[in-house]
Order: structure tokens, then C-alpha cells, then sequence
């Protein structure tokens, strides 16, 4: 199959083409990558079992890993979940349109192709134009992953989907660069408390101030424990890898930059080709060695905006040896740490 690329700006009519042509696609069953604030996803019709089907064979994806199905319309939400508690109303009034996905019980619409066989389904509405504008138009249940092949970081602008998935889907809407570069929020509502399955833009305490006490799954924190299962699937597996091997360098700022030198200058001497995650304000501190700019220590903005840009261009440059610094635990350095830890297969390294 040859896969179309066409540019969308999020307004009509200068949009009308990509929409028809992404409506004609999804209506036949075929799938169309999407630019989201989040990162690209891989969009097929939710309710439609085969579309899901082809989802999972593009992206290589296991499946008993769910799909995430967004909306753009509230009224929407009862089609697809019942028994839907005042919390996810608070939430969805806060923080709707945005990256935040709430997981609860599922309607008999959504079939179990799409929710990797669970009684539940995890929804989000995301406030892209371009997305908003193609659920409008084209696909009211848009069943969409992170449009990367699986395993691989996730796809912050167009290029990056064909990279992973050239040939095997039929449309990518190119909207540039999306903003914010990591995946949504996602937290639990099914249970007896919230519970946070996944960090993301919107923090744990950004909840909290909504519907009170929520929980964190363990399986968030306890990397190193395959006894404990993820309530959200897809955290078990590894993700978001570069094919160089990523370690993760915590301690003092001095003794961070001094290790990685000394390790790039002992794999450089035994010709292996490294690179290193710097932020702007290191960058000069790493002599004669490739690193790429993360953007501001002082923005984790920035750093999530380039996290698996930065990760895709070690590959594009051959590292086979990769360092980054820490970026913490607070607000946003959660999230990003999450996805830098899984990236690195938990490999750290304190000095
Ligand atoms: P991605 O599509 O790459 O953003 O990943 C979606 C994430 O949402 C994966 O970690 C899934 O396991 C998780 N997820 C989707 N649906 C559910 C659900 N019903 N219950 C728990 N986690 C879910
Ligand atoms: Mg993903």
C-alpha cells in the first residue's frame, strides 16, 4: 500500500480535502495517522473490530494492549461508557479538551477488539484542532494509539510515522510538530478510588484538586518488579527505546557531566559512537562528544516538547551508547522520567 501524506492546518475550508480524503479512508475500514497536542496517534473506527484489528497488525502491537478511543463531543461519552461516575464529569470539566484519559466501564458499542478483551475503555478528548476537526468529521469514536511502530518512541511530527509506518497505512495528516510530546494522563475511575496509571502533562496533583485523594498504581513506581502487574497493559512492556543502549546518569550536576565524558571517552577509544541527552545549559560542557539539545533545565516544557524527537535522532546519528542526565520527580519530571526510564529499560546509573 502506498501511504498518502497530506498537510492540515485545524481549519476549514482550507482542510476540506485532507477531510474528505481521511473520511473516505476511515469509512472503508482503513487507518489514517493524526496529529494530536499529545503526539501523533494511529486512528481507525473504535467500534469497528476490524479497524482495530488493522491498528494492532500496523503497529506491531500486542493485543492484549487497549486502545485508547477519543471523542469530541461529551454527549458522546454515554455511547461508549456507562455507569459513568460525577468524578470523571469534574474531571472532563476541568480538563477537557485536553491530555488527560479516563478509564471506565465500557458500553457493548465498544467491541473487545479495541479494549484488548477488558470490560473497560479509556477515553479522552483531545483539544488539537486538527484531531477535533477530524472526530468531527470523519470518525466520532476514533480509536487511536501513539502512532509509532510498537516498542519505538512515540511520533512528535509526521516524518516520524513514516519512518515506522510507511506502507502500512493509508493516510498521514501532517500538522508540523505537536506541543506537548509525551502521551496523556491516564487515571483509573472504575475502581473504589481514582488511581493514576499513567503521568503525563497533567500531574497527580493537578487531579487531586478536582476529585480529592487518587491513588498510584505500584506498577508506576516498582520498575524492577515483574511480580506486579500494570492495571493499564501497555506499561508492562517496554517502550519508547532508541536502538542505542540509553543509561540514565543521577547524582550532582559535576559528577553527572564529568561520568558521561569519561564513558564516552572510553567507548570512543574502542569506536563506539555515543551520544548525550544534554539540557541547553550543558551543552558546552561536553567536549568533541554528539549531544542533542533537550532544551532548558528550567523548562520541563521544553524537555517533554523534544523527549522522543531527541530519542529518534540518537538513532538517526548511530549512537550506540546514549547518557542522559535525571530531570527529577516533580510536576512534569515525573512524566518525563517515566518515559526516559522505560526508554532506558530502567537502566540507571548513580554517581
Ligand atoms: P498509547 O495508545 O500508546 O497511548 O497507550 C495507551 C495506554 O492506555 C496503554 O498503556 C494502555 O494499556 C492503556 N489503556 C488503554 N485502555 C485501557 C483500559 N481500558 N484500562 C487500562 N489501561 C488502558
Ligand atoms: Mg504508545
Amino acid at each position: 500500500m502506498k501511504t498518502k501524506v497530506m498537510k492540515a492546518i485545524g481549519s476549514l475550508p482550507e482542510d476540506e480535502e485532507v477531510m474528505k480524503e481521511a473520511g473516505r479512508i476511515i469509512k472503508s475500514g482503513g487507518l489514517v495517522a493524526v496529529p494530536t497536542e499529545t503526539v501523533y496517534g494511529l486512528a481507525g473506527n473504535a467500534l469497528d473490530p476490524s479497524s482495530s484489528k488493522k491498528i494492532y497488525a500496523a503497529k506491531g502491537r500486542p493485543s492484549d494492549n487497549p486502545l485508547i478511543v477519543h471523542i469530541a463531543d461529551i454527549d458522546d461519552l454515554p455511547v461508549i461508557a456507562r455507569d459513568i461516575p460525577e468524578k470523571a464529569y469534574s474531571l472532563a470539566e476541568t480538563f477537557w479538551p485536553g491530555p488527560l484519559t479516563m478509564v471506565l466501564k465500557k458500553t457493548k458499542a465498544v467491541p473487545p477488539e479495541t479494549t484488548g478483551g477488558l470490560d473497560t475503555v479509556a477515553v479522552r478528548m483531545p483539544s488539537d484542532r486538527i484531531a477535533h476537526e477530524f472526530i468531527k468529521l470523519c470518525c466520532p469514536f476514533m480509536a487511536a494509539p501513539s502512532a509509532n511502530a510498537s516498542g519505538r518512541p512515540s511520533c512528535t511530527k509526521a516524518s516520524h510515522v513514516t519512518e515506522d509506518l510507511d506502507g502500512k497505512i493509508e493516510l498521514v495528516i501532517d500538522g508540523g510538530e505537536v506541543g506537548i510530546g509525551l502521551e496523556s494522563t491516564i487515571v483509573d475511575l472504575t475502581g473504589e478510588k481514582p488511581c493514576l496509571l499513567r503521568p503525563g502533562f497533567i500531574s497527580k496533583t493537578d487531579l487531586e484538586k478536582v476529585i480529592g485523594p487518587v491513588d498510584i498504581d505500584p506498577a508506576v513506581y516498582n520498575k524492577n518488579r515483574p511480580d506486579i502487574r500494570p492495571k493499564a497493559p501497555g506499561m508492562k512492556y517496554r517502550h519508547y527505546a532508541p536502538k542505542g543502549q540509553l543509561t540514565i546518569i543521577e547524582g550532582p550536576e559535576e559528577n553527572v557531566i564529568s561520568y558521561i565524558s569519561e564513558e564516552c571517552q572510553k567507548a570512543g577509544n574502542k569506536g563506539l559512537k555515543c551520544a548525550v541527552l544534554a539540557v541547553s545549559e550543558d551543552i558546552t560542557r561536553y567536549n568533541d562528544i554528539l549531544t542533542i539539545d533537550m532544551g532548558s533545565r528550567a523548562d520541563l516544557r521544553q524537555i517533554s516538547h523534544n523527549l522522543f524527537s531527541a530519542l529518534r535522532k540518537c538513532d538517526e546519528e548511530g549512537a550506540q551508547l546514549i547518557f542522559s542526565g535525571s530531570f527529577g520527580s516533580k510536576g512534569l519530571g515525573e512524566a518525563i522520567m517515566n518515559r526516559l526510564l522505560k526508554a532506558a529499560g530502567n537502566r540507571v546509573k548513580k554517581v
